[in-house]
């Protein structure tokens, strides 16, 4: 039976800067069950990654969140597994950013990985140091060797000595596909290839162990040989634990092998939500079906002809639109209604909602 691991409500992220007010996220909501799969997809500066860092308290200045992260989590006990049933709920929207909570939740309990993983380690210094950086930016050090880096990402979450931390750095590394993780372990960021500095991003998020995995673009920057190994990695990982993903990507492609579940998003706003089946054979909301229409399918095109393309553009985020904020670039625009109504999440199938007045009675 499904357990709610995270509940987002009514999530809300501004930015207010000088040319004025920028809402990048705009009433969002989802809900992530234990051992589950979220794929969320949309363009570029749709929210996606801003959503992501306000589940770890991470929005730089000068944003400003509001709404409800609820996070479900299993208070110590003495079942067989070491995990009482019992639950505190703690709203990490709340609590102090640089407080012992968000400390623990952060890397330990829930983990991320970064789509540059360059920009995440540092080649100069051991493991340690790295891992240092990695607990509280989850970026890879050039300067510290990668064992280092793993040893202090775990003896951050983890009641171990340095001596185990180093075991189970030598163990997540050899979990991740590393070639001789004995001697690798001293090695330095820059003396791996850019698959192999993904692998130990990906080893330094799971080597806490924890309850959820964020993604975000893990496998962009990688040829798709590396990427296959990676979901991989991540789908056997999975599959040995509880852990639920939120697999947040723009490639569609990627996302319909990973998850149970899939959100679209536009200009900060959920705008449709259903199991990853439904929403590929059945999308309802105009923006799902222009996205999948642009992707490249073999064979279906003679060779000179354009592939589909989303019309316009992403529109200013300081003069949005006025009702639905996509009416502008919709195939399906109704002139009168569009243009003035904003929609309503409703329910379109089972298990399957939309944000568009296509499916709702509007002007009544
Ligand atoms: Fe298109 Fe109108 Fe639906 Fe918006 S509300 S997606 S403009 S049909």
């Amino acid at each position: 039976m499904s357990e709610p691991l995270i509940e987002i409500k009514d999530l809300r992220v501004e930015f207010n800067v000088r040319e004025g007010v920028v809402k990048a996220v705009d009433g969002f909501n989802l809900t992530i069950n234990r051992g589950e799969t979220v794929g969320v997809i949309g363009e570029s500066g749709c929210g996606k990654s801003v959503t992501a860092r306000a589940i770890l308290n991470m929005v730089p200045k000068p944003g400003k969140v509001s709404g409800e992260i609820l996070y479900h989590r299993r208070a110590k006990g003495a079942a067989t597994d070491g995990l009482s049933r019992t639950t505190e709920v703690i709203d990490l929207t709340k609590v102090d950013p640089d407080g012992e909570t968000i400390r623990q939740v952060r890397g330990g309990e829930i983990g991320m990985i970064f789509q540059e993983p360059m920009s995440s380690l540092t080649p100069v210094y051991s493991v340690g140091t790295l891992i240092n950086e990695a607990v509280s930016l989850h970026r890879l050090s050039p300067v510290k060797k990668i064992g280092d880096q793993i040893t202090e990402t775990v003896q951050a979450h983890r009641r171990v000595t340095k001596a185990e931390g180093r075991a189970i750095a030598i163990e997540m590394l050899r979990k991740v596909g590393i070639p001789k993780p004995n001697e690798r372990v001293d090695n330095y960021p820059h003396q791996l290839s850019g698959g192999q500095r993904q692998r130990v991003m990906i080893a330094i998020a799971l080597s806490c162990e924890p309850v959820m995995l964020i993604a975000d673009e893990p496998t962009t920057a990688l040829d798709v040989s590396i990427e296959a190994q990676i979901l991989d990695i991540m789908r056997e990982l999975q599959e040995s634990s509880d852990m639920a993903i939120l697999f947040i990507t723009h490639n569609l492609g990627v996302v319909a092998n990973m998850a149970h579940e899939i959100v679209v998003m536009y200009m900060g706003k959920a705008v449709e939500r259903a199991k990853v089946q439904d929403l590929f054979y059945n999308p309802k909301h105009p923006y799902t079906q222009s996205l999948l229409q642009s992707i490249p399918k073999l064979g279906q095109k003679k060779s000179g002809e354009r592939l589909a393309s989303i019309a316009g553009s992403v529109p200013n985020p300081f003069n949005l639109p006025s009702g639905c904020v996509f009416h502008p670039r919709c195939p399906a625009f109704m002139p009168g209604k569009c243009d003035v109504f904003t929609p309503k999440w409703t329910q379109v199938g089972e298990e399957h909602w939309a944000n568009c007045l296509l499916y709702e009675e509007v002007g009544k």
